[in-house]
């Protein structure tokens, strides 16, 4: 059974940078959804029995029946995305990367603005629902990037890259506040990032 991430704060205390209503249907709904459905498709599939989320998200080709991967890879990836999504928040934020992730980021991007400004515009230029990624490699390389609906970076290129952070721009995460200004959310978004909690998780998959 894979269940959703214990929330370290209220759901109000992400204010006024993401709502109370939309934290408490975001995670009491949505998530709650997507991890239901994923463990009544995952039922179904003896051989993904016992298996790690992760592995199976790079493996969705190995499910041969097409609604059910369909299933899986919709579901999963929502149950995943967002117990990453939710991990990388806290109230007031942990306003900047430091240490050896931030020491990457500025040399692969030039520093913590820029990469901010790069994600920030694949949040806002994601076509309809999506999410915008920074990952890593087992090397401690970063990528950037987005995906429609609940894919994620583990779908692509044998899993070679592993979310660190995750940008939810599906309308559900913001739509309750800034309607439809997206580019408003995002901006709050980067206000509640824990950065320490990103370089721990760049730490375990690098070694850095
Ligand atoms: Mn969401």
């Amino acid at each position: 059974m894979f269940e959703q991430l214990k929330l370290t704060y209220d759901f109000s205390a992400l204010e006024p940078h993401i709502d109370t209503l939309t934290m408490e249907t975001h995670y009491g709904k949505h998530h709650a959804a997507y991890t239901a459905n994923l463990n009544a498709a995952v039922s179904k599939l003896p051989d993904l029995a016992g298996k790690r989320i992760e592995e199976i998200l790079t493996n969705l080709a190995s499910i041969s029946d097409p609604a059910l991967q369909t299933a899986v890879r919709n579901n999963g990836g929502g149950f995943y995305n967002h117990n990453l999504y939710f991990a990388i928040l806290t109230p007031g934020g942990s306003k900047a990367p430091t240490g050896s992730l931030l020491n990457k980021i500025e040399a692969e991007f030039g520093g913590y603005d820029a990469l901010k400004e790069k994600l920030s515009t694949l949040a806002n230029s994601q076509f309809g629902s999506g999410w915008a990624w920074l990952s890593s490699d087992a090397e401690g390389n970063l990528k950037v990037s987005s995906t429609p609906n609940q894919d994620n970076p583990l779908m692509q290129d044998g899993g070679k890259f592993i979310p660190i952070l995750g940008i939810d721009v599906w309308e559900h995460a913001y739509y309750l506040k800034y309607r439809n200004l997206r580019a408003e959310y995002v901006k709050a978004f980067f206000e509640v990032v824990n950065w320490d909690e990103v370089a721990a998780r760049y730490h375990s998959i690098s070694g850095r």
